[in-house]
């Protein structure tokens, strides 16, 4: 298999990418709470693991993508305490909490289609392995990491830090942890604040809830990740993914619980997107910059000054490396459109390009850059500027500046039909909205062609006139050293 590195937010470093099976990756992604519509922050995750998944496949990888769907004990303010987020919406709109949470993932799903998502190997809900969860917290409990209080479970996290570091991750000591976090009120079963649920006790109004050893309750948040990972791809697994938002406390939480239960460290490579900031501040429902995904696709949001495409938002996140800060703003997401339409411009000036006798480029050039990009922690930005300086060589063999032999032209297009369609997951939306493109272009090729002929014979008023005609319904031509070529605008 090919040599990749990935920066792994654990080591804080690049590392050569090294599955625990040669032909076999794991990998395991944290889903969307679904009790909201899905926005601007969850197009960044889904697409750049979408990124990784479709790479590591073209690789030759048999990949199991794991993202769950929280549809249970995500509580307000991620804290221990306070409502459960879905039970919440649920009981504002006088649903059951199953009704929200299988809403929104449907809308969730709507969305990732459109953003040219792949759906993963396996999505398991929260709510379904709640045996997985009980059984885990037994494991913790039995390893002496966890406390019981009036019926409710805790991790020990000052018991852990003597034998392991808890915030490893996230670069924290718990001495930097204690002292900012809020001290306990007297109220809480807890020893510590810094101690976290691992299954509460339901009070009598919360409504999602189940049976266990300890009470009719729930698990904590961070349960979940940990026994749906170990249960879908085993106690080692390679990469665990999720927003950088996830760090601390979920991801931390997590490696502690696994770790606590199986003794091990879980997941080998731990892969942090950074967040989108929409004009320069975190997006937020009280900063009135909450924008859903919905309101993008069509422009209705005071912030918009327009509607942008699925596939302008999904260029526009592979535009920045997975780690870089994205800052959105119309602006941005205009020269993303811009830059979109003259690369699938450019695809289509490829596969009417005529073949010479001999090339004047290199097509491997733009291969090798392409893959030393993505090979070097999946450098998406870099592959679309090589792939823009290809646009610019096909736009010249179209003028006649440059030329490539038949089988040239043919390793070109599989180079650029690999990167952009396969592994960037990019679709022409023009020619997919044409709809009836495919009946238009044989009738457009047709006058065309009479106007070649009349042009030909001298006929200038008939050669004019068909291209005047179809300038007027919005059909662009373009002359041609050795034809034609035309689009719409
Ligand atoms: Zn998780």
């Amino acid at each position: 298999m090919e040599k990749i590195v990935l920066y792994n937010t654990l080591t804080r470093r690049k590392e050569t990418f090294e599955p625990i099976n040669p032909e076999h990756v794991g990998m395991y992604v944290c889903g969307p709470t679904v009790y909201g519509d899905p926005h601007l922050g969850h197009a960044r995750p889904a697409v750049t693991f979408d990124l990784l998944f479709r790479y590591l496949q073209s690789l030759g990888y048999k990949v199991r993508y794991v993202r769950n769907i929280t549809d249970v004990g995500h509580l307000e303010q991620d804290a221990d305490d306070g409502e459960d987020k879905i039970a919440k919406k649920a009981r504002l709109e006088q649903l059951e909490p199953m009704e929200i949470a299988h809403y929104y993932t449907e809308r969730y799903h709507d969305a990732m289609r459109e953003l040219g998502v792949k759906s993963p190997s396996i999505e398991p809900h929260a709510s379904g392995h709640i045996i997985e969860q009980i059984e885990m917290v037994k494991r913790i409990l039995d390893a002496g990491y966890a406390y019981e209080s009036n019926g409710s479970i805790y991790f020990d996290v000052e018991k852990y830090n003597k034998d392991f570091h808890y915030g490893r991750l996230s670069g924290r000591n718990l001495d930097d942890i204690v002292t900012n976090t809020r001290e306990l009120d007297g109220q809480s079963d807890k020893h510590h604040s810094f101690d976290f649920a691992l299954w509460k006790k339901a009070a009598p109004e919360h409504i999602m809830r189940w049976p266990s050893p300890w009470s009719d309750g729930f698990p904590g948040w961070h349960m979940e990740c940990s026994a749906m990972s170990t249960k879908y791809l085993g106690e080692q697994f390679d990469i665990h993914g999720g927003g950088m938002d996830l760090m601390f406390p979920h991801h931390e939480c997590e490696i502690a619980q696994s770790t606590a239960a199986l003794g091990k460290d879980s997941a080998r490579y731990w892969v942090h997107n950074n967040m989108i900031t929409i004009n320069g501040q975190k997006m937020g429902k009280s900063l009135g910059n909450f924008i859903t995904l919905e309101q993008l696709f069509t422009g209705n949001h005071p912030i918009l000054e327009q509607a942008y495409t699925p596939m302008t938002i999904r260029f526009f996140v592979l535009q920045a490396h997975y780690r870089s800060t994205l800052d959105f703003s119309n602006e941005a997401l205009q020269a993303a459109e811009k830059g979109l339409d003259r690369l699938m411009k450019g695809i289509e000036t490829l596969a009417k390009l005529k073949p010479a006798d001999k090339s004047t480029a290199d097509v491997s050039e733009l291969e090798r850059r392409c893959k030393e990009a993505m090979a070097d922690d999946i450098n998406s930005p870099m592959v679309i500027s090589a792939l823009f300086d290809w646009v610019r060589i096909i736009n010249q063999a179209a003028e006649g500046g440059q030329s490539f032999t038949a089988e040239d032209l043919e390793t070109l297009k599989g180079i650029v039909n690999r990167y952009v369609f396969d592994i960037l997951g990019l679709r022409n939306e023009k020619a997919a909205d044409a709809g009836g493109k495919d009946m238009v272009s044989p009738l457009v090729d047709m006058l065309l062609n009479m106007r070649m002929e009349a042009k030909a014979n001298k006929d200038w008023a008939t050669s004019d006139k068909i291209r005047d005609n179809l300038t007027a319904i919005g059909i662009r031509v373009k002359d041609r050293k050795d034809g034609f070529d035309w689009e719409i605008e």
